[in-house]
């Protein structure tokens, strides 16, 4: 099965990566407790590098919009740079419990990642279908680019590091939720614009019924992906595929 007729139409496909691309598994199993794992030992090992030094000061930006719409944040003591780092820490460990998507939370954990990467701790994860599907719509003149919660840096790591090699290659764009968040349309609209296509050029994929819906507010042609083996409890009327194959195939 292929979706026409917009299929013709489709110059760039843009892709979700948590439940599209990617096990959601591989996220909350393998990268965050990696993550978490190593907060304190990245911010010791690392205090002085100014980046850090300014991560810290986008921390304490969003702890304070966090305490004063009163969601209760450990307390934040920057009397000493001992105490600043401790507060880091622990304001760090708070934000990951709530699941945050912060942009702060966003880079810290892209830092963290890419020295997972580095030093060979940590591989991307993708399903088998994937590899395949980017050689194909890239063999039929495609463009594919990426939009995910996951920081850019992130983004690049984990398609940099699959079994399948380096998949970077395939990727012309990535996004992350510095140009908005997935589920407004106003974001689809961006991404549109900045890949220099007319927004029903671009077909996106993901798992999540609100992304979906957000980018057909935008004009883009969208499909919602299940990977597993939920029960059909999506509306009716949605394309929905489990499988790249069925994207696109030839
Ligand atoms: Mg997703």
């Amino acid at each position: 099965m292929s979706l026409p007729p917009e299929d013709s139409q489709v110059r760039v496909v843009l892709l979700d990566i948590e439940g599209t691309t990617t096990p959601v598994d591989f996220v909350y199993k393998t990268l965050f407790p990696y993550a978490s794992r190593k907060v304190e030992s990245f911010f010791r090992e690392d205090y002085r590098n100014p980046k850090t030094q300014s991560l810290v000061e986008e921390l304490r930006a969003q702890h304070e919009r966090d305490a004063s719409v009163g969601v209760g944040p450990p307390a934040w003591i920057a009397e000493t740079d001992e105490a600043r780092l401790v507060s880091s820490i622990e304001y760090v460990h708070w934000l990951m419990a709530r699941d945050s998507k912060c942009t702060a939370l966003k880079t810290l954990q892209g830092r963290i990642w890419q020295q997972g990467y580095e030093r060979g701790e940590l591989h991307g994860e993708v399903y088998a279908d994937v590899p395949p599907a980017f050689a194909r719509w890239r063999r039929q003149g495609r463009v594919i680019s990426i939009y995910s919660s996951g920081s850019v840096l992130a983004q690049q790591l984990l398609f940099r590091s699959t079994a399948a090699g380096d998949l970077t290659e395939y990727i012309s764009g990535f996004f992350d939720t510095r140009i908005g968040t997935k589920t407004e349309s106003g974001s689809y609209t961006k991404i549109a614009e900045s890949l220099g296509h007319h927004a029903s050029e671009v077909l996106f994929v993901s798992d999540a019924i609100k992304e979906v819906e957000a980018a057909r507010v935008a004009s883009m042609q969208a499909v919602l992906c299940v990977r597993d083996s939920r029960p059909a409890e999506h509306a009716s009327g949605q394309k929905i595929v489990n499988t790249f194959d069925r994207i696109l195939s030839d």
